[in-house]
């Protein structure tokens, strides 16, 4: 009997033993393809020998030294290789254990930069509906998932969310895809009059929305606009790049490709890839410099901030990216995985959208293709998926459509950066055929 409180008690998991390239081994010597990364972490796959070096020296060099007593050699690497390559304007990195941890920073590292400039009044954030930021109660409380929030609500911060950019389901027929943006981008703007502009502290966004929608891009100019509105009533834009960051879209930050710069940007699981738990916040010079120049202190901190190993194991994760032009390979795999699913399922009757950017791809399951009618969420289809993917030897991510019953069923895609055009092919034929048997089982 297991003495482990696992997240679905009543499930019997395989004991994963060994990993291999994009593969994981379980205690039966079965072989799984990591198609989703796990949660979309495993960005190097199972067995990437420098990373594992890089660690190892550093365990032998110095494991940990606490960030109250000292700085340490990786983790200032790693902020130079991060800021060197970040949006215009970012100038400080907090390292921390994880994407949650990392959000809460970001919250409060918004917070304390009003408190600094006297404007203590300010309190709220504004997010969206249908997202995800991390389980701790401040990310729990700005998340817009009505389900992962109900048994914690009457203990959350008051959640002021807008819609989400999510073009599929949202924009009218009539509308184009710029007007659209414009008109969700705007209810950011038609919120901040509502709860009055100098009360608010900032808005919440993943660049590319992950686990709730399955790889939703916004559409051309959204971000633009939200960046405009941030500027016009003096309000700070935090990037949650946790999932869809460090190349997992093709450039290593999502919002390169928005052509905007967040005040605040948070990252996590590319980071370390898997090989160690890390997050980081990265922070604008005016954020910084108003904290440092007013009170000195950032009231905030964990044991575990700046780790010394998990900072080398991500610094050789993100030199690994680097050295073996691993965006480029995103691009092309990503280009090759997209054209593959398209054409196994692009006139498929039950998956009403294919979408994403680079290696961060979603397919959206639909009772009705014309009419994009969602299934029954208590079919739980995407439970189904998740099961016969398993059986098949796939791991693939997918996503519940109970989410304010707007959206449909949908399967998060985030392989490794290194997988090869043969398991291109090998997750689309493994996923075709647990996608018709879960059909099946729910007719
Ligand atoms: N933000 C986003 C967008 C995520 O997808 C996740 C995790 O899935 C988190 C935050 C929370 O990260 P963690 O589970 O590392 O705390």
């Amino acid at each position: 009997m297991t003495r482990i409180l696992h997240r679905d008690p009543k499930q019997t998991l395989p004991t994963a033993v060994a990993g291999s390239g994009p593969y994981i081994i379980d205690a039966e010597g079965k072989r799984y393809l990591d198609a989703s990364g796990g949660a979309a972490v495993s960005c190097l796959g199972h067995s990437y020998k420098p990373v594992v070096e890089a660690i190892k020296a550093q365990l032998d060099r110095l494991p940990y030294a606490h960030t109250g007593f000292f700085t340490n050699e990786p983790s200032e690497a790693l902020a130079e290789h991060l800021i060197d390559r970040a949006p215009e304007g970012l100038e400080k990195v907090y390292f921390l254990s994880g994407g949650s941890e990392a959000n809460e920073t970001a919250l409060k590292l918004a917070r304390q930069y009003f408190h600094e400039k006297g404007e203590t009044q300010r309190r709220w954030f504004i997010s969206r509906r249908q997202s995800y930021h991390g389980n701790t109660l401040g990310a729990l409380s700005i998340g817009g998932n009505p389900g992962r929030r109900a048994v914690y609500e009457p203990i959350l911060m008051p959640a002021h969310h807008i819609a989400p950019c999510y073009a599929y389901r949202e924009r009218q027929d009539t509308e184009s895809e710029e007007a659209y943006g414009l008109r969700v981008a705007n209810e950011l703007e038609a919120m901040l009059q509502q709860l009055g502009p100098d009360t608010v502290i900032g808005f919440v966004a993943e660049t590319v929305v992950g686990a709730t929608l399955g790889a939703v891009p916004a559409v051309p100019g959204y971000f633009k606009r939200v960046r405009e509105i941030c500027d016009q009533y003096g309000i700070l834009l935090i990037l949650d790049e946790v999932m869809s960051g460090m190349g997992r879209t093709g450039t290593l930050f999502a919002c390169d490709q928005e052509s905007i710069a967040p005040d605040l940007l948070t990252c996590a699981k590319g980071l370390g890839a898997g090989y160690q738990p890390i997050g980081a916040c990265l922070i604008s010079g005016k954020i910084h410099d108003t904290i440092v120049g007013g009170s000195g202190a950032f009231q905030h901190g964990f044991t575990y901030i700046g780790h010394a190993t998990a900072c080398a194991g991500a610094l050789a994760v993100q030199q690994t990216i680097e050295r073996e032009s691993l965006l480029d390979q995103v691009g092309k795999r990503g280009g090759e995985l997209t054209a593959a699913l398209i054409e196994r399922f692009g006139k498929h009757p039950n998956i009403g959208d294919i979408r994403g950017r680079g290696l961060f791809l979603g397919l959206e399951l639909v009772e009705d293709r014309a009419s994009k009618q969602p299934f029954d969420p208590a079919l739980k289809l995407h439970a189904h998926i998740k099961h016969n993917a398993m059986q098949e030897g796939l791991m693939c991510y997918p996503g519940g459509g109970t989410v304010d019953g707007r959206a449909g069923d949908h399967v998060l895609l985030a392989p490794p950066y290194i997988i090869e055009e043969e398991q291109v092919a090998e997750i689309v034929d493994k996923l075709g055929r647990a996608i018709e048997r879960s059909l099946t089982e729910v007719r």
